[in-house]
């Protein structure tokens, strides 16, 4: 992927919020659909504290060609139209938005006209998702997770051969700032000698990436290795709330369902490949004994420049820390890095059995964990399945969610002589269960 003007360090905006901003300087851009006042949705572009009216600055004559026909593309306020259409045409939009924000832009006025400020607007879901499929690829948490139940053993047989995965439920994925209510479902601790019905007693999240799937294939047609990161449209935070009482009396022997299907919060700005170009970086080398990928997941150039170099950090506000004014207390600090398998290698064996995946899919990688304890991307495995709870500086301690708590999730690159880009914010605040009948 190659890197251009959009991506020199030295490039300013007219947008004074975006210079120096942590996540949304002009070398992000990312795409979105946002309500002014919470009207209408619209398609834009974050930009700082602000945000680019897609449609205004089309109605304006300020985008043309390539760029134009890609907000054409946008209807019913959803982008998936857009990303259909791919890399050639999210280039062209990337690179007239970059002329029109940046600094010294002759089209500043006409520009000025067609921004919002992000604090009024309602940022929504940025497509109709068709699909979401949640993998398994944060090796380290399933190591974790696999010690629990078998610490001799932690990684069954398939772990290394394959990458795991399930098919998640797509109408409650939510954008960020959306409450998370508390799921009811059935229990079966240990020790109880039957299951109840009632409120989940160990609520959790997964930190995890999401990928918005771009020109899908057809019906019965795989996606070759080499392809497969055409068809990736941009990258999100994801949280796969967890219920981990529910999910361990209903998992076996189909896999999560309840546990995990009443919410998934993602942060709503989808961050193009091409502003993640500089931050792109080679796979891991799998660890001497581990089986070489095989060939339908094999490509030189993914193993290459594949993996994202993307820091990660999870954050908890209890209702306890924020009565006494005390800062969020960081749960963990993690890296992409410890994906064992490419976003391209999970949309390639996705489609290898001829799944057509569409345009708006969402694909999560699985929770992120890396070696180190401070790194690690859920409670369950923090806690030691809530054995040993986090202390908070308030006083109050956890072993799964409260109501009232709040996860804040986010992502950001660094490489030196490159400006740093973030993902915006992914957050959620536990409501309480409904009452049971
Ligand atoms: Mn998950």
């Amino acid at each position: 992927m190659s890197l251009d003007h959009t991506h020199l360090a030295a490039r300013r905006s007219h947008v004074a919020s975006a210079n120096g901003h942590r996540d949304f300087p002009i070398q992000n851009l990312p795409l979105g659909i946002f309500a002014p006042g919470g009207g209408t949705p619209l398609p834009g572009v974050a930009i700082g504290e602000m945000i680019l009216d897609l449609d205004a600055a089309l109605a304006a004559r300020l985008v043309c060609s390539e760029a134009a026909e890609a907000v054409e593309a946008v209807s019913g306020g959803t982008l998936n139209g857009l990303l259909a259409l791919g890399a050639r045409h999210r280039r062209a939009l990337r690179s007239q938005v970059f002329a029109l924000l940046e600094e010294g832009s002759e089209f500043a006025g006409a520009v000025g006209r067609c921004l919002h400020r992000a604090s009024d607007c309602a940022v929504l879901l940025p497509a109709r998702i068709g699909d979401y499929t949640d993998f398994y690829a944060g090796i380290q948490h399933a190591t974790n997770v696999g010690a629990l139940f078998r610490p001799d053993n932690p990684l069954l047989p398939n772990y290394k051969h394959v990458p795991i995965g399930y098919h998640g439920r797509a109408s409650s994925v939510v954008p960020s700032g959306h409450d998370v209510r508390r799921p009811n479902g059935q229990r079966k601790p240990a020790a109880d000698p039957a299951p109840s019905f009632g409120p989940s007693r160990n609520l959790d999240y997964e930190l995890e990436l999401g990928i918005w799937i771009g020109p899908g294939n057809a019906l019965g047609e795989p996606v070759p290795i080499r392809e497969a990161a055409d068809r990736i449209a941009g990258f999100c935070l994801l949280n796969d709330w967890s219920a981990r009482d529910i999910q361990g009396w209903e998992y076996q022997p189909l896999g999560p369902f309840l546990a995990k299907n009443f919410c998934t919060t993602v942060s709503p700005w989808i961050v193009t490949p091409e502003a993640m170009a500089p931050f792109r970086t080679a796979q891991r080398p799998r660890p001497e004994g581990d089986p070489r990928p095989m060939d339908y997941l094999w490509d030189e150039g993914d193993q290459a420049h594949g993996a994202l170099d993307l820091e990660l950090e999870v954050f908890l506000v209890t209702p306890g820390l924020r009565e006494k004014g005390l800062p969020a207390h960081r749960l963990s600090l993690g890296h992409a890095s410890a994906l064992y398998w490419t976003p391209a290698q999970l949309v390639a064996h996705h489609a290898c059995g001829g799944c057509n995946l569409q345009p708006g899919d969402l694909l999560g990688t699985g929770t992120i964990s890396t070696e180190s304890e401070g790194g690690w991307g859920s409670l369950l495995e923090i806690t030691r399945g809530g054995k040993q709870p986090v202390t908070l500086a308030s006083g109050e301690t956890r072993r799964f969610l409260e109501d009232g708590d709040e996860v804040l999730m986010t992502a950001r690159t660094r490489r030196d002589g490159f400006v740093g880009i973030g993902f915006g914010e992914c957050r959620g605040v536990v409501s309480p269960a409904p009452s049971v009948r």
